[in-house]
């Protein structure tokens, strides 16, 4: 016999009335009919309806409304529920082979899972994920045409925005998941990060590259090749411009290459995102260090109509406490960067780790694949307040890192000129400071003592904005950041900036966000000027 949507309300009524009576209301503002034959009820009807219940309902009610009408459609031979269960498959290195070795630790997506994974895509009409995303990365016509298994036109959609999806599938703090509509209801997002991750793995390649635009006349100059800098030469040369980047390391890729363990973003997938940029025809130029090598009025003088400067933020932050000049105080950021370019092979004894972002955990991971007898993060904060990726904390206790709560380091005591102890104090939270999180205070007379052979400082980084001249006549904030408007102008004419020098310390969404925004700006620019 026939069932309907009628005969699943009242399945729910029984248990709950009251839910069933905000479904019932759901339905009619949907306009689905109540007639309506289970087996037609599709995924586009659901998708309606999931839109409404973000929409409209508490965190609470939504997660109550998306089990009881699940639990109910299966119930009455539906295969909707089935469609939505979580598919993608992540190959991962167990903890205890992994903590002995800098491979990858999540090291394929399934292919054939992401085509699953992306066919439960709801196909949201507003689409959240598209909304939440810095880059507006269009979602759901990806998440479509990897459900087609159309992965060439998949990867071609991608790169008319970006170069690099295979980072971008590794790193991104997915915004998209956050906001996804799913999510919202089962908790359980669709999982775009790793698709992506899947796809680009396999078809990122030189025949899915666009075709720039006709060359223009005009030069274009980027200072800096991490995320920003390599996203906005893509693009401008996507648009026509002769582009030169200009880099003051040897190596191309900025932070991405130099700073984020192997274990998290192998090099050879930046390595491989440059070559495309190269293959596109983006020049680059290493080991010059603008400021140092080459003038920036030289640059301007070169005939470049305009510079975008996105030099990062690779200063480490000094905690200024004592103790800091003995042997094994070192920052995590040259920690790092050591330990990625081979100059750094091991660690030994007890290491603490001070900070609570990404780079403290990155820091503690790496340690204890040197070596170390222990590993373990000093934070003053608690685990709710820490910056750092849920998911990259919870791998890193996995793996055997401790982490330290609300407690600081106050002095680094030495013996014979190295560490042996840290002096420390316990804190406790008061009221939210201005970015919302609650304030560390110490405890007065709480402080007690910890041993210690390394204490690696990754407490935060600043805007690489040294090299700025006065004469260059660009304005800096009391952060060291560059000033820009809206559109992305410093205070210079023709010169434009964006990424972590603008904003300081933040995430790869964002500086490639800022890449592509910049670079359509200097479009803009170079355009009203009519050169
Ligand atoms: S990914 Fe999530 S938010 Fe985006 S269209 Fe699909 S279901 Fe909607």
């Amino acid at each position: 016999m026939k069932k309907t949507l009628q005969d699943l309300l009242l399945k729910i009524k029984d248990e709950n009335p009251s839910l069933a009576g905000l479904i019932q209301d759901l339905l009619e503002k949907a306009s689905i009919p109540l007639q309506l034959d289970i087996t037609s009820f599709r995924v586009e009807d659901f998708s309606r309806l999931a839109e409404l219940a973000v929409r409209e309902l508490s965190e609470d009610e939504r997660r109550n409304f998306y089990e009881a009408f699940m639990k109910g459609l299966s119930s009455l031979g539906s295969d909707l529920p089935k469609q939505l269960e979580e598919k993608i498959l992540e190959k991962r290195l167990p903890p205890e082979k992994r903590v002995h070795s800098f491979e990858e630790v999540v090291y394929d997506v399934d292919l054939k899972s992401a085509v699953h994974e992306a066919s439960r895509c709801l196909r949201c009409k507003t689409p959240r994920c598209v909304e939440a995303c810095p880059l507006s990365f269009p979602v759901p016509s990806f998440l479509s045409l990897v459900a087609q298994e159309k992965f060439d036109l998949a990867m071609k959609l991608a790169l008319r925005l970006m170069p690099s999806l295979r980072t971008c599938g590794r790193i991104c703090v997915a915004y998209c998941e956050k906001a996804c509509t799913l999510g919202q209801l089962s908790g359980k997002p669709v999982r775009i990060r790793a698709i992506k991750r899947a796809v680009a793995d396999r078809y990122l390649k030189p025949e899915n590259l666009p075709k720039p635009a006709e060359e223009k006349n005009i030069k274009v100059a980027v200072i800096g090749s991490g995320p920003a800098g390599l996203t906005a030469a893509y693009r401008l040369r996507l648009l026509g411009y002769p582009v030169e980047v200009f880099e003051a390391k040897s190596v191309i890729g900025g932070e991405l290459i130099r700073r984020i363990p192997e274990f998290r973003l192998p090099s050879k997938i930046v390595e491989r995102e440059v070559d495309l940029v190269k293959r596109l025809g983006v020049r680059f130029k290493t080991g010059i260090c603008v400021g140092e090598d080459i003038d920036l009025n030289d640059l301007m003088k070169q005939g470049y109509a305009a510079i975008f400067i996105a030099t990062g933020a690779g200063v480490s932050r000094s905690p200024g406490i004592p103790g800091l000049d003995l042997d094994g105080v070192e920052m995590a950021l040259t920690f790092l960067e050591e330990v990625k370019f081979g100059k750094r092979r091991s660690i030994d004894g007890i290491v603490w780790v001070v900070g609570g972002g990404n780079v403290a955990v990155d820091a503690a991971r790496t340690a204890l694949r040197l070596g170390a007898k222990s590993v373990k993060i000093m934070y003053r904060r608690t685990r709710s307040e820490m910056p750092a990726f849920h998911e990259e904390v919870e791998e890193a206790l996995r793996e055997g890192v401790e982490i330290e709560f609300l407690t600081q380091p106050v002095e680094i005591i030495g013996e014979g000129g190295r560490v042996r102890r840290v002096k420390c104090i316990r804190m406790k939270l008061g009221e939210p400071g201005p970015d919302g999180r609650r304030r560390p205070i110490p405890i007065e007379g709480s402080e007690f003592e910890v041993e210690a052979d390394h204490v690696i400082f990754a407490i935060g980084e600043e805007p690489e904005s040294g090299w700025i001249k006065e004469e260059y006549d660009i304005e800096l904030t009391n952060r060291k950041a560059i000033k820009i408007d809206s559109r992305f102008r410093t205070s210079r004419d023709g010169v434009f900036a964006g990424g972590d020098v603008v904003r300081g310390p933040s995430d790869y969404a964002l500086a490639v966000a800022d890449g592509i925004k910049a670079a359509n700006e200097i479009d803009r620019y170079l355009k009203s000027r009519n050169l």
